[in-house]
């Protein structure tokens, strides 16, 4: 079956903070930029309730709200915004060969990737269940919906120390509940978490389960049942927050062996640019950022993306 195919000067690939705002730049630009959407419109943002910490929103602003506001501004000014997820990717030919739903091939001169980081989670079903009512993968974009209250972070690793030191100056009390008797984070951030008085680690225990009430549509999570690995006794805590902070994988599977990739999997950019290891493919937002993964600083390396994207396309006139 022969497949459509369209040629066209830029693509970007991604609807999150990244994603747009490279689009409002590139089309600013009058490169005519194409965006798929993927399969979470918005991005991640639109997975949470308040966004207090993006600039320009002084009484904060609903993940859903802002992240249509993106897409507005970026339609302003003719951005092709399509539905559809990029399948494919064939950057060893020029233009670029991409893949959309395995039915369509797009030939692009330059591709922005903004295809987002996604949370890890245990994969419990009352993680599900009360995910943005109680559980939440991001202290720093939820932690302050529990100030003066009790709050349990899973894991060991540098992002469960930082968020349970995070999250102590603002609650109550804050277990850290680990799965070993070990912690992987930094002797840095190890050494703040046992400083802080706040603070209770308890070791070699994994969640069962996540217990809460139902009130209508209203949820809240009230407690925790954890079982201890080494003994396999269950203990439960009370608590009104879950924050899990297992890791975090970049939706990079389609560039696998494609683009150059560190070995967690993010998209590899040079320092102060987003500029990848295949010259006219560039990558911005939380694929290629392991540290900071906010909606901000995606939206500003976006913006990098679009203007080396627009340098690259003049240099190759
Ligand atoms: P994402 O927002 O992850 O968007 C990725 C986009 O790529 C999506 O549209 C997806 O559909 C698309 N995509 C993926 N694969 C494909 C494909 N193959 N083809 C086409 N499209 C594809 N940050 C803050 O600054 N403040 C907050 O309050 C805040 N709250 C958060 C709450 C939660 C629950 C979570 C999970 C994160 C929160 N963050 C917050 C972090 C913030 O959401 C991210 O840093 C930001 O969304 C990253 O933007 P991005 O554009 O790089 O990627
Ligand atoms: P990480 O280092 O991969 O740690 C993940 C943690 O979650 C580990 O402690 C792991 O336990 C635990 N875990 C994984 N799956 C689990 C499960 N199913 N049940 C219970 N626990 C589970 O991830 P991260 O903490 O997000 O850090 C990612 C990278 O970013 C690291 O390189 C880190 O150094 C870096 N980072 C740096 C800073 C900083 O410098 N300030 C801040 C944040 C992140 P085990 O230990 O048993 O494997």
């Amino acid at each position: 079956m022969n497949k459509e195919t369209e040629k066209i000067k830029c693509l970007i690939i991604g609807s999150g903070p990244a994603g747009y705002t490279a689009a409002i730049y590139a089309a600013r630009a009058n490169l005519r930029p194409v965006v798929y959407k993927g399969l979470e419109p918005g991005g991640q943002l639109t997975s949470t309730t308040e966004i207090d910490n993006f600039p320009g929103y002084p009484n904060g602003v609903t993940g859903f709200e802002i992240m249509k506001d993106f897409e507005k501004q970026a339609q302003r000014f003719n951005t092709d915004i399509r539905d559809g997820s990029v399948t494919s990717v064939n950057f060893l030919v020029r233009p670029f060969e991409i893949t959309v739903n395995n039915e369509k091939n797009i030939f692009a001169d330059t591709v922005i990737i903004a295809t987002g980081a996604s949370a890890r989670w245990l994969g419990l079903k009352s993680e599900q269940e009360y995910k943005g009512a109680g559980v939440s993968a991001c202290a720093t974009c939820d932690g302050f919906f529990y100030k003066g209250k009790d709050v349990a972070v899973i894991g060991g690793g540098d992002t469960a120390a930082e968020d349970a030191t995070y999250l102590a100056k603002l609650c109550n009390k804050v277990y850290l509940i680990h799965r070993r008797d070990k912690l992987r984070a930094s002797i840095s951030m190890q050494n703040k978490i046992f400083n802080t008085p706040n603070i209770e680690v308890l070791w070699d225990y994994i969640p069962k389960e996540i217990l809460g009430k139902k009130e209508g549509f209203i949820k809240s999570v009230n407690s925790v049942l954890l079982t201890n690995v080494k003994t396999g006794k269950e203990k439960k805590i009370n608590i009104d927050g879950f924050f899990v902070a297992v890791g975090h994988k970049p939706n990079s599977d389609i560039f696998k062996n494609k683009i150059d990739l560190d070995e967690k999997g993010y998209i590899i950019t040079a320092p102060d640019s987003t500029k990848t290891n295949i010259k006219g493919i560039f990558a911005a937002g939380d694929i290629q950022d392991p540290v900071f993964r906010q909606a901000v600083t995606s939206a500003g390396s976006g913006c990098m993306a679009a203007i080396e994207a627009e340098k690259y396309l003049s240099s190759i006139k």
